[in-house]
């Protein structure tokens, strides 16, 4: 058994050289699953993490946690959102929704000691096409990032499909330079078929991620952390054998996909 766990570990500690500098480690001997942890093989390797969200609020409540492990470790945390929210509120313009919005973004980019970027697209008319495909590609390659988290494309909110696959387009044309994770929002209700293979332990910084997702105060923060981020938090949690988690989807370069134990 024992042996087993050491293979096992060897086994991740080699995957994780594959993808440079994110350290991929269980838990625990005795637990099957790949935990991604904000630390990396070389310690003074800064890296920049690109956060890509449809509206203000996706990267904070999806991978709010991870983020906060990131920043706090040392790493450069940029996160870029298509839109500034401005229809979420027929009550309001769209201007002044977007000012709103970006005010809020603003306060819990400040909490997760992330900085704020736009794409420039419009909230419920978001495009997908070969215009869109290739600004996104040159804003994030542009940006150098080691690694990209994005919202998994499958998903009921067609701003949140559009958010999954311009960042998919990026990775392919730059030919894999960086990593690519993606996370869930609103599982259940937003969010499908969403089959994790990481986790990331965020129970240290839970308090600070709930601010930073309060501090979008227009959206019903309290309501939807309860509803779907609180459960989905301990779920995943569970899943990971850690009190509250993270789950992502890694995208796997060739060369990793093609590496099986004892094969
Ligand atoms: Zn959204």
């Amino acid at each position: 058994m024992k042996k087993r766990s050491t293979a096992r570990r060897n086994f991740i500690k080699l995957s994780a050289m594959g993808i440079g500098s994110l350290a991929m480690a269980p838990v625990a001997e005795a637990m099957p699953q790949k935990h991604l942890v904000a630390s990396t093989n070389k310690r003074d390797t800064k890296l920049h993490i690109v956060c890509v969200g449809a509206h203000p609020g996706d990267p904070e409540f999806g991978c709010g946690g991870t983020m906060a492990k990131y920043s706090d470790a040392g790493h450069r945390v940029t996160f870029l959102y298509l839109t500034r929210g401005e229809a979420s509120d027929p009550q309001k313009t769209y201007t002044e929704m977007a000012a709103l919005r970006t005010k809020e973004a603003a306060a819990s980019c400040k909490i997760l000691n992330a900085v704020a970027m736009y794409a420039g697209q419009i909230d419920g008319n978001t495009v997908l096409d070969k215009t869109r495909n290739e600004e996104m590609t040159k804003m994030i390659v542009g940006l150098q990032p080691d690694i990209v988290f994005t919202q998994w494309p499958i998903d009921s909110h067609p701003d949140h499909q559009v958010t999954g696959l311009l960042p998919l387009t990026a990775w392919v044309r730059s030919e894999r330079k960086f990593d690519l994770y993606f996370y869930e929002v609103n599982t259940g209700s937003e969010t499908m078929v969403f089959t994790p293979t990481d986790y990331v332990d965020i129970t240290s910084v839970r308090e600070r991620k709930k601010e930073a997702m309060f501090a979008h105060k227009t959206q019903n923060p309290v309501e939807t952390y309860n509803n779907y981020f609180k459960p989905l938090e301990e779920f995943r949690g569970l899943e990971a054998g850690v009190k509250v988690a993270e789950a992502f989807i890694h995208f796997k370069s060739k060369s990793q996909r093609a590496n099986i134990m004892g094969l």
